[in-house]
């Protein structure tokens, strides 16, 4: 969900009725509210941390690059694409 800020964040219902926003950026959860509507003025304030998001792109390199062994799929192949 892109929020009035131009971040986008993911809210997820949880079964206690509260709503959690997640952050598409560093993957956080950063805002956790009784009322979806109440998460926006929470996520306005986040900042992502830049070792973080670091962390998160080089984790996702790695998983992609072990998925793509794990099927077959060479480096070459995914150049092309
Ligand atoms: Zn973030």
């Amino acid at each position: 969900m892109l929020n009035r800020s131009g971040k986008y964040f993911h809210h997820r219902n949880n079964t206690n009725g509260n709503h959690d926003s997640i952050c598409n950026g560093c993957f956080l959860t950063v805002a956790t509210a009784s009322e979806e509507f109440e998460l926006a003025p929470l996520e306005d304030s986040h900042v992502c941390d830049p070792v973080r998001v670091y962390q998160v792109s080089e984790y996702a390199h790695r998983a992609l690059a072990n998925l793509n062994h794990n099927l077959g799929i060479s480096q070459a192949r995914e150049d092309r694409n």
